[in-house]
């Protein structure tokens, strides 16, 4: 499973405001019908705010390898040729941000930095997502819960959902055509 966080974009949206926000004032932690905890909009939202910085370890490349090796990290992130950046810390309160198949927020990169940004108006009350970017490997093992109308059943990247489709449809028809064969021989 490559469930790592490769090159956030890093265009900045400089007319956002500054960077001073801080999760107690616009975010707050609640129980998440997504996931576990999640991260919900004190307040309505314009689309490009930064709504929180993504903080966590700057690791070097060889720690991020070890880190992932063999299991689900969704923290770590790409930071730059040499570090990366695993957020799986309790000072990183964006950690507890669900993943959605129609997220309404996004990370970025500026200068070093990871922000989540506000990528369309978010209403008071709305929980805070963004895509975790994983691609196929393994996706049967990461259900997905976010409830979007949009919502294709597991944890994968925007770029991967048309893929994901014909996967799961080739999956369909194969057990469709070995049904009845079933059938015969018991
Ligand atoms: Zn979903």
């Amino acid at each position: 499973m490559e469930n790592f966080q490769e090159n956030p974009s890093c265009e900045v949206d400089h007319d956002a405001g500054p960077a001073r926000v801080s999760a107690t004032e616009l975010l707050e932690r609640k129980a998440s019908a997504i996931h576990g905890w999640g991260l919900f909009a004190a307040l309505e939202f314009r689309s490009g705010l930064r709504l929180i910085e993504y903080r966590g370890e700057r690791i070097d490349k060889e720690t991020s390898t070890e880190r992932r090796r063999g299991g689900l990290n969704h923290s770590i992130f790409f930071l730059d040729d040499e570090c990366d950046l695993d957020g799986n810390v309790e000072w990183n309160p964006a950690r507890f941000i669900n993943h959605s198949c129609a997220p309404n927020a996004e990370v970025i990169c500026d200068e070093g930095r990871l922000w989540v940004i506000s990528k369309r108006p978010i209403g008071a009350g709305e929980e805070i997502t963004f895509d975790y970017g994983y691609d196929l490997e393994d996706y049967e093992d990461f259900p997905c819960q976010c409830g979007a109308a949009s919502c294709v059943g597991y944890i994968v990247a925007q770029e991967f959902h048309a893929d994901l489709a014909r996967a799961i449809g080739r999956k369909l028809a194969c057990k469709r055509r070995r049904a009845p064969a079933e059938k015969m021989s018991g």
